[in-house]
């Protein structure tokens, strides 16, 4: 049976409870805002389940791409609406029109990120752009398998410990998967996400919001923004964006103080998860292909699995090694960072803003620190 003694241990796929005949796991969330599953030991007949289908105790070995491509979509709008260069939507866009299904992330009424099913174009505005909040599978993996003994073709979108959940609990190949993952950065918690938009909503005297984009391009596709469309409380609709190095709660998550402890231990990124493709952004594009870079967005393509035919976009094949040199997520986990402890306990007493600049603001001393280490490291290489 189930049992999680470090949080490190559970990437919160939700494939066990999913997979349980008794029905006897439910998820509980801890305080920092994260799912982890609890076994009902009356209920459970010890039958094994769970830990077969559970990704983190059972890896695969990483894989290496078959090709690795800089696409872009050439459809600019819906290039401008994605996060990179509007791929996703190609790939989502051939299932429908094959008569299947797409899974990936929405927002909810509330604007907390689920994974959803949709089965028409009109749909896929839900699923586009990331959401840099963990999805909440729900029974998305049963409903998959569902569609996918039906004979109806599916494309599972999501993280690579999402996908690898997906493949644990189906134990088996359909034909009629596709799999597309994301190169995974990590992901940051639901909770701080809540907590987050509560302040904002005070401070902004916003009543309702109507939409948000975690990669609004307007400064352009490098330095992106968060953005939140809203009335206020005279009922004016208003705008709320703040490039990444300005918003707080991007600040929070790229300086990977509010994601998943699984996060630091990733069992799934760098091919591990199995998906047939992976998309990222392609930074560095200005230098690894800049005739494809107009600062609108250009995705990384990881073909992984060569039977999986890629629709038609404009690309370029680039060295894989490049890619990775300037995508730190590609292929390695971040560190956990000192300050993380302090940053959630700081947050329930004085909130997400003021606990985020406590620990992203350098001290004095660690300004100094960093500056005789980086003399030290210049007279070595020197
Ligand atoms: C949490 C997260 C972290 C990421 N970290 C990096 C990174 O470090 N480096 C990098 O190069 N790229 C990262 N990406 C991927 C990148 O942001 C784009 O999602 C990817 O390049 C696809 O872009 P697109 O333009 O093709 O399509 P888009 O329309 O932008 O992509 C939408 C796809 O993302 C999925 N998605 C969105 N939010 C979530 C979520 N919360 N959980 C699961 N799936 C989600 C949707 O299901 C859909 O499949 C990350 C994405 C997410 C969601
Ligand atoms: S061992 Fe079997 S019955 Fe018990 S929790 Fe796991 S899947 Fe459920
Ligand atoms: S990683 Fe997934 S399958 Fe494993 S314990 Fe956590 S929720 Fe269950
Ligand atoms: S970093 Fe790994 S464990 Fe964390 S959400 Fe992404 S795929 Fe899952």
């Amino acid at each position: 049976m189930i049992h999680i003694t470090e949080p490190k241990n559970c990437c919160g796929c939700n494939a066990c409870v999913q997979a349980c005949p008794k029905h006897c796991i439910r998820m509980q969330e801890d305080s920092e805002g994260f799912l982890y599953p609890f076994v009902d030991r009356e209920s459970c007949i010890d039958c094994g389940l769970c830990e077969r289908v559970c990704p983190v105790i059972n890896q695969n070995e990483p894989k290496k791409p078959v090709v690795t491509l800089a696409a872009v979509n050439s459809d600019e709008s819906v290039r401008l609406a994605s996060s990179s260069g509007g791929i996703f939507t190609l790939l989502a866009e051939r299932t429908i029109d094959n008569g299947g299904v797409v899974f990936g992330a929405a927002f909810d009424e509330n604007w907390d990120v689920k994974h959803i099913c949709i089965d028409s174009k009109s749909e896929l505005p839900k699923l586009r752009g990331s959401k840099y909040v963990q999805s909440i599978i729900g029974n998305c993996y049963k409903e998959a398998k569902t569609y996918l003994s039906a004979g109806k073709e599916v494309l599972f979108s999501g993280t690579p410990c999402q996908i690898a959940g997906l493949k644990r609990f189906l134990r088996k190949d359909y034909h009629n998967l596709k799999t597309m993952d994301v190169v995974c950065h990590g992901t940051p918690s639901p909770l701080v996400w809540r907590k987050y938009l509560d302040e904002v909503s005070s401070m902004y005297n916003i009543t309702q919001i109507t939409d948000i984009q975690f990669r609004d391009k307007t400064e352009g596709w490098k330095n992106f923004s968060l953005s939140i469309k809203y009335k206020d409380k005279e009922g004016a609709e208003k705008t709320f964006r703040e490039t990444l190095n300005e918003n707080v709660f991007m600040r929070c998550f790229l300086s990977n103080l509010c994601l998943r402890p699984s996060c630091y231990a990733c069992p799934a990124r760098n091919g591990k998860s199995g998906s047939d493709i992976t998309l990222a952004d392609l930074w560095g594009a200005e230098n690894i292909c800049p005739g494809l870079d107009d600062d609108k967005g250009v995705s990384l393509v990881l073909l992984r699995n060569k039977e999986f035919s890629l629709p038609g976009f404009v690309k370029k094949e680039i060295e894989y090694s490049k890619a990775v040199m300037y995508n730190h997520s590609i292929e390695s986990d971040f560190t956990l960072p000192n300050k993380k402890d302090r940053f959630f306990r700081l947050s329930h007493r004085v909130g997400i803003h003021k606990a985020t600049v406590k620990c992203t603001t350098k001290s004095r001393f660690e300004v100094l620190t960093e500056k005789i280490i980086w003399n030290i490291k210049n007279r070595i290489l020197k």
